[in-house]
């Protein structure tokens, strides 16, 4: 978010108020993972895909953040990124007097793509911008461009952002509407969506919503990229270091998108979220639709071994044993088959194995039991249910 100029202090303000309706707040229990990993990592998909982390919004010293653009290379790169947006304000520098760029709005991305080819990194930093206006507009990242110099700059935030959209839109650009709760009055009527917004994604301008931002995630924000059949997006909009906003090494994550796609390529990743084929992930919980959570979570979690258990007291009794091959823990509950010797919700830890009796299952090979996984949302009510093969 833009943090310190007086047009935000607005948004700013609304984004307060609109925290203890919006923010919810998920299992602290879950909010550490095992490992000294700064991976973010998932397997490949059950079609051969790859899921990829990608943060889709970024800042450095080229607008508020405090970092230099090469830092945030180094940073994505020790995070096993496989993409991140440089985004910068467009309109909007903090730094001018100190960071002369003679308006050229490319220059951060630059600086990070030379970083990434001399340290020889594999993350892909992505050509972009924050389109930066006060309410009713809010602000929005157009991703992929390929001059950022070409699109208008409005020193004042206040107009219409559709010359800015456009000319994004004209370079083949992915267009995010960020962090909407910023804006006030999302949850007065029924469909949340305001005017101003609706009026953009009628006229083909936003491919996608931030539903989770740095340290807020947002129900209302699901809802909307839901119903209006936008792409999902997490990001971290990080201003200075990112070792600030997270305790990485203790086995937080920044928050970011997953993105489902052939191969770690930015063509490929372009494609795919186009294809809104994406899922938020914020604090080890994922926010998708049903095709990518299923893709993405039935891809981690596996039956690796099933085996008949002698018992005197109970018929017919399993053994299976589960495993979970993503960076992140899973929460599952057992929807019908109860566990013989395990609660009804297990934690099956990050890349760990998980041993489950069940009782009176005459037929072994086809057994495959039910879980919803709490820690995934197809809704902001919705767990994701699986069936566990
Ligand atoms: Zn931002
Ligand atoms: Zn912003």
């Amino acid at each position: 978010m833009l943090k310190t100029s007086l047009a935000a202090s607005i948004a700013a303000a609304a984004l307060l108020s609109a925290q203890p309706a919006f923010a919810q707040s998920p299992d602290e229990m879950t909010w550490t993972r095992a490992g000294d990993t700064r991976r973010i990592d998932f397997p490949i998909t059950a079609k051969g895909e790859r899921v990829l982390a990608v943060d889709t919004h970024t800042h450095t010293v080229f607008s508020d953040g405090v970092v230099w653009p090469a830092v945030r290379v180094w940073e994505a790169e020790q995070d096993h990124l496989a993409a991140y947006a440089v985004t910068d304000h467009l309109d909007y520098q903090r730094y001018k007097a100190d960071v002369r760029t003679g308006d050229d709005h490319n220059r951060a991305y630059e600086i990070a793509a030379e970083e990434a080819k001399r340290i020889g990194a594999k993350v892909l930093p992505i050509r972009g911008t924050e389109i930066t206006r006060n309410a009713p507009w809010g602000h929005f990242n157009a991703l992929f461009l390929k001059d950022a110099n070409a699109l208008p700059v409005d020193a004042t935030m206040n107009l219409d952002p559709r010359p800015a959209l456009r000319a994004a839109r004209e370079q083949g650009a992915f267009v995010i509407w960020n962090h909407p709760w910023a804006l006030p009055g999302l949850d007065a009527v029924a469909d949340p969506m305001p005017a101003a917004q609706r009026g953009l994604v009628a006229d083909h301008l936003v491919d996608a919503v931030e539903i989770a931002n740095s340290s807020q995630y947002s129900a209302v924000a699901f809802d909307m990229a839901l119903k209006h059949d936008l792409a999902v997006v997490g990001a971290s909009d990080v201003h200075g270091p990112i070792d600030v906003d997270w305790q990485i090494p203790e086995g937080q994550h920044r928050t970011a998108t997953l993105v489902i796609a052939r191969d770690g390529s930015g063509a490929a990743i372009q494609e795919a979220m186009a294809h809104s084929r994406t899922a938020a992930l914020y604090r080890q919980t994922l926010y998708g639709r049903r095709r990518e959570l299923d893709e993405i979570v039935g891809g981690a979690l596996r039956v690796v071994g099933r085996k008949r258990i002698e018992s005197f007291l109970t018929k017919d009794v399993v053994e299976l044993e589960l495993r979970n091959d993503a960076f992140m823990p899973f929460q599952l509950r057992f929807a019908a088959d109860s566990p013989l010797t395990s609660p009804r919700v297990v934690t099956i830890p990050a890349s760990g194995k998980l041993v489950i009796l069940f009782a009176n299952v005459t037929d072994m090979e086809a057994f495959a039991p039910k879980v919803e996984v709490l820690n995934a949302f197809v809704d902001p009510r919705t767990n994701l249910i699986l069936s566990l093969r």
